[in-house]
């Protein structure tokens, strides 16, 4: 979070992927592959998400491991309170911690695929305040915590004051940083920030970025968060919406002329959900001519590119 504040600071744009563990060893090993690439266009942290219980949860530690100490890169594990008794919570933030991992994205978490409503599991949190209370009070300062926020409400609250009021209650609790849910509307993301900041929430809101791959995958996502998608997006991409490179370059326009919107009004870092692909993501980026190149190469030196003699 302080690097999130200084970039803010300078007025520098910066950015960050999140993945997801996928099911299959083979895929597992493409993701790695394609961490890799992205690597290349210099993200300041890349995270993973936390699949509720068995062997997924197991994956998210190790992949966590391998991006932050083979890959080198500064990596930010969720953790979620579902199905997650107080032992199962300090194995993964052991885990953690033994990887060389500094951030934790705190979260209650979504229900077990077999049940519809979230319960808490015995011996374990209720809330993902509760969580943020036990990493700081187990770890101190170790840690970024990062919160969940939502600009257009979440499935079991649609209460927008009561839902900043929790997310307030979060960051009292020990929050570092917020990575919000998915939105296409920007003036609803800059008008949710206002109202954080005069709550007294004062720390970096992150705005979660999700690119557009296929027009069916656009509209499931945006009906599963329901999410407000400007008219002109719709009439932009509907006619297309049966050729998927169109689409992509489509999307790829109005994704970007958002995040520039959030740039120019002072959210300078932009969290991509990658949904395991580089492709949509990269094309956001370059429209917005962030990703490295000769006029522009990447600041620092990346550890692991060094150790392969790469740079
Ligand atoms: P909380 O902040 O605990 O809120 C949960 C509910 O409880 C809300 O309705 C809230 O209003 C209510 N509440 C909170 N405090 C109180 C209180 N004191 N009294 C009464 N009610 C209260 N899910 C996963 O399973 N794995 C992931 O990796 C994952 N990553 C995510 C990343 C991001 C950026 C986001 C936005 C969501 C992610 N989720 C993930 C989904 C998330 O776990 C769900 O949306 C979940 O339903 C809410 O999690 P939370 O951390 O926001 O919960």
């Amino acid at each position: 979070s302080a690097k999130l504040a200084q970039s803010a600071q300078e007025k520098k744009p910066t950015y960050s992927f999140e993945f997801f563990p996928p099911k299959t060893a083979q895929g597992v090993q493409n993701l790695y592959d394609r961490m890799d690439r992205m690597h290349n266009f210099g993200p300041s942290f890349i995270d993973i998400t936390w699949g509720a219980g068995g062997r997924l949860s197991h994956l998210t530690c190790e992949m966590v491991k391998v991006a932050q100490s083979v890959y080198g890169l500064e990596t930010c594990m969720h953790l979620t309170c579902t199905d997650m008794p107080r032992s199962k919570i300090d194995d993964a933030l052991k885990e953690a911690y033994n990887a060389g991992c500094t951030n934790i994205l705190a979260l209650r978490g979504d229900p077990p695929r077999d049940k519809e409503k979230w319960e808490a599991t015995r011996g374990g949190f209720r809330y993902a305040k509760d969580l943020v209370e036990y990493i700081k009070d187990r770890y101190g300062n170790h840690f970024d915590i990062g919160v969940a926020g939502y600009p257009e409400g979440c499935d079991d609250q649609d209460d927008p004051d009561l839902l900043l009021q929790h997310l307030k209650e979060k960051i009292d609790a020990g929050g570092t940083f917020v990575v919000t849910q998915m939105f296409y509307d920007a003036d609803i993301f800059i008008a949710w920030v206002k109202k954080c900041k005069d709550l007294g929430i004062n720390v970096p809101i992150i705005p979660g970025i999700m690119p557009i791959h296929t027009h069916a995958a656009f509209l499931r996502r945006a009906n599963w968060t329901k999410c407000n998608v400007p008219p002109e997006w719709h009439e932009a991409l509907e006619p297309v919406k049966n050729d998927d490179a169109a689409v992509r370059e489509v999307g790829k326009s109005l994704v970007a002329k958002m995040c520039q919107k959030l740039l120019e009004n002072g959210i300078y870092h932009l969290h991509f959900y990658t949904m395991n692909l580089a492709q949509s993501t990269r094309m956001v980026l370059e429209e917005l001519e962030l990703t490295p190149c000769e006029e522009s190469p990447l600041t620092k030196p990346l550890p692991w590119r060094q150790s392969l003699g790469l740079n």
